[in-house]
């Protein structure tokens, strides 16, 4: 089983989830990163961290990302057959075809005034 990292970091590749993994199975391609699902140990580290939600355990993924699962494997079967040499363009091919995604520091800014208004309510409604 392993985590994946879906549409929502591409353009944005701040990094935040390759500082907390504990086994280094996250890699940056020109783009986007991927999990490589034969290294990640299911440690949830990264899923927290990313500003814009854009980590999932495979199981949970949204219908809509659901072939994230298999780009983020795909990314480590690239034709040179080395998971160092992606494919050409630095990303998976589904990736690399994308239009540049829209404002990506707006939706870190309203991840962040998310983050500030359940940290509020937590204080008024505490476990
Ligand atoms: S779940 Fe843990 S091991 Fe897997 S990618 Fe995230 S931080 Fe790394
Ligand atoms: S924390 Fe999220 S947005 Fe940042 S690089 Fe990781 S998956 Fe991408």
């Amino acid at each position: 089983m392993t985590y994946v990292i879906a549409q929502p970091c591409i353009d944005i590749k701040d990094r935040a989830c390759v500082i907390e993994c504990p086994v280094d199975c996250i890699y940056e391609g020109n783009r986007t990163l991927y999990i490589n699902p034969a290294e990640c140990v299911d440690c949830h580290a990264c899923e927290p961290v990313c500003p814009v939600e854009a980590i999932f355990y495979e199981d949970d993924l949204p219908q809509q990302w659901a072939q994230y699962k298999a780009i983020n494997a795909e990314y480590f079967e690239s034709p040179t057959g080395s998971r160092n040499e992606p494919f050409a363009t630095g990303d998976h091919p589904t990736i690399a075809a994308l239009s540049p995604q829209s404002s990506p520091k707006n939706d870190i800014a309203l991840f962040a005034i998310r983050k500030e208004e359940a940290a509020d309510a937590d204080l008024w409604f505490p476990l």
